[in-house]
């Protein structure tokens, strides 16, 4: 068994589930008459992963007409039923829990998919879902320009103008059953001639501090998409929790998100999985990115950035597996540990579950997986997950 938390490997682990909670765990404890016995020796066993940045209600698109095929000729239904598959892949995959950042489009649907997920309707994993995002007017997609300007084009996000719309939406989401907000801070991304990176901010400072502000008094969190500083300093003085993407963040950002303990979820896969696409249909920017993350990410690995695991998962389909991600946090300079470090014990950090997920300890819930081969020699393990339990029940098995 793999403890991230004491950085060890526990050889003969046993650990003693009662109902959806771990008893007890230790090396070669007695087992109890009447238990029922799942034997894994001959795997590797860790707690079930956590992704921080999914999209259960997204199957991928790489251009913007990927986008609209969605958003336009499918219904809320039909894309909650591909979601209700999503959910289980994600399960089957490893991953117990995921932040779910919005639903592009499809309202409130992830608090039903929760819900159904809860109530045992569906299988999946625990769920945090942001609802529908926010953006300011005619900064998100579907884009006016392209359709008939007398359509009123569906959005993927709740627009707002002005702090008034922008406290209006928190409060809305709030009373809809969101647990986190979401919002997308910049736009536009462009490099400059010192080969940096900028953008455009989204918000005035009245909405996006609105936003934190009323976030904050609410006792949520706020989740930004955000690429370059233009957006990242933005959002993290407004008071997000979280930044999302930050492909091109400097220096500056960096030193800010260790100050105030600011995680990143760097969804590195997803980026990977459109530059190619996007660049074919004329946006070689995700090019650019692809380039620009290893050293950004090693950077900010070094400097002691919280960085959660978060994959963008439905952003790319769902036939991959996200758990693709942790060769490339390996790669550029995290250590296996402390890449599943950042996929339970961290992500649990931000998900305010410390204690209850990320950990395979007396009182967390009983969501473990298996694998056959030792990911700390080999990462891609992660990506042939044998057993999956949540919540005490078994979902998968050898
Ligand atoms: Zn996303």
């Amino acid at each position: 068994m793999i403890d991230a938390k004491r950085e060890q490997v526990v050889e003969n682990a046993v650990i003693l589930i009662d109902g959806n909670l771990i008893k007890q765990v230790g090396q070669n404890l007695s087992v109890p008459k009447n238990a029922t016995v799942i034997d894994l020796s001959g795997f590797t066993v860790l707690p079930g992963l956590i992704d921080g940045h999914t999209h259960v209600l997204l199957q991928g698109d790489i251009t913007e007409e990927d986008y609209a095929e969605q958003i336009l000729k499918e219904s809320i239904p039909y894309r909650t039923l591909r979601a209700t598959v999503a959910c289980k892949t994600a399960l089957m995959n490893g991953f117990t829990t995921i932040r779910d950042v919005e639903t592009e489009g499809a309202m409130y649907a992830d608090v039903d998919l929760k819900k159904a997920i809860n109530n045992g309707i569906i299988d999946g994993p625990r769920m945090f879902v942001a609802t529908r995002s926010i953006n300011t007017t005619g900064h998100y997609l579907l884009r006016n320009s392209g359709y008939a300007w007398e359509l009123h084009m569906p959005k993927g996000v709740q627009e707002i103008t002005g702090a008034d719309e922008a406290r209006r939406a928190v409060r809305e989401q709030l009373s809809y059953g969101a647990d986190w907000i979401k919002i997308y801070a910049d736009r536009s991304y462009y490099q400059i001639a010192d080969g940096s990176f900028r953008s455009i901010p989204n918000f005035t400072a009245e909405e996006i501090n609105a936003i934190g502000d009323e976030t904050r008094v609410s006792r949520k969190k706020l989740a930004a998409h955000a690429v370059t500083r233009d957006g990242i300093i933005y959002a993290i003085n407004a008071g997000a929790s979280s930044i999302e993407h930050g492909f091109a963040m400097d220096n500056e950002c960096i030193d800010l998100m260790v100050k105030k303990g600011v995680y990143w979820c760097p969804t590195i896969y997803v980026n990977v999985w459109v530059a190619e696409g996007r660049a074919a249909a004329g946006n070689p920017i995700n090019k650019a990115f692809n380039d620009l993350l290893p050293v950004v990410f090693n950077k900010a690995h070094k400097a002691g950035v919280k960085i959660c695991f978060g994959t963008d998962a439905g952003g790319f389909a769902w036939t991959e597996n996200q758990a693709k991600e942790f060769s490339y946090m390996v790669k550029w300079g995290m250590t296996p540990m402390q890449a599943i470090k950042s996929a339970t014990l961290v992500a649990a950090e931000m998900l305010d579950q410390t204690g209850k997920i990320g950990e395979v300890s007396p009182g967390a819930f009983a969501d473990l997986i298996a694998v056959k081969e030792d990911p700390l020699k080999n990462i891609s393990a992660l990506e042939q997950v044998a057993f999956v339990m949540k919540n005490g029940k078994v979902y998968k098995r050898p």
